[in-house]
């Protein structure tokens, strides 16, 4: 089988998406020049989810200032400020007191980044994000933050879903971000985006059906 180039894999996807939904490309993993043929292709948005491994990459794309970082992974209380000050999307926030934390950092730093919630909307132990009844509860709180955007909502489906269930988590997250007036729906990756597109994604997060293999672990990728 002749093996597709990065141009192949995102003109695909690119004639998949729905208008209304945007390609985040999930660089973790992946080297700076892999970023790097991708921006060349007119891609500007770019997901990361270790902090190191970002600030390694953004510092060998720094002729590249268009580009859109986006924070997806887990974040720690103790690296939210060189999280804010590197990225201006954060969609990983899953309790009050850590959004609380990125709004008093970002106005010490100038800041105002595009926060999106966790939910958690079915069990998962190996996941964060906001029970539904917690988010509603902590909302009005959430909401008075003045220094965060509140844009969204993301979450991701446990292993082990079928295409049915996901379907349905998909639409309550979509309902769950209609009920508070929130646009920006975080959900899919490379095994469920068509999915979680049709349920009104506004951005898919793609990493190894973009970049074409699986990306390296932490411990591989710190020893480059
Ligand atoms: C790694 C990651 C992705 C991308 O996963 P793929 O299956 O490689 O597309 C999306 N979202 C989050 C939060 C991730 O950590």
């Amino acid at each position: 089988m002749v093996s597709e180039s990065a141009a192949e894999r995102l003109e695909a996807i690119r004639r998949q998406l729905p208008a209304s939904t945007q390609l985040l490309a999930v660089s973790k993993g992946h080297p700076a020049a892999a970023i790097r043929e991708l921006a060349e292709l007119g891609q500007r948005s770019f997901g990361e989810s270790r902090l190191q491994e970002a600030i390694a990459k953004q510092a060998e794309l720094a002729d590249w200032p268009a580009l859109d970082w986006h924070f997806i992974g887990r974040l720690q209380a103790n690296k939210v400020r060189p999280v804010v000050q590197r990225f201006a999307w954060l969609h990983s926030v899953d309790s009050l007191a850590l959004a609380e934390r990125v709004a008093r950092i970002a106005a010490e730093e100038g800041v105002c980044p595009k926060v999106l919630l966790q939910v958690k909307l079915r069990p998962d132990p190996a996941k964060g994000g906001f029970a539904p009844e917690d988010l509603r509860q902590a909302w009005p709180q959430l909401r008075a933050l003045p220094t965060v955007q509140l844009v969204g909502l993301m979450t991701m489906a446990p292993l082990g879903l079928d295409a049915a269930q996901r379907k349905s988590l998909f639409a309550d997250c979509a309902a769950l971000a209609r009920e508070l007036g929130l646009e920006q729906l975080s959900m899919g990756m490379s095994g469920d985006w068509q999915e979680a597109a049709a349920a009104g994604s506004t951005w898919v997060r793609i990493g190894s059906a973009l970049f074409g293999s699986k990306p390296l672990s932490p411990p591989a990728w710190d020893a480059i």
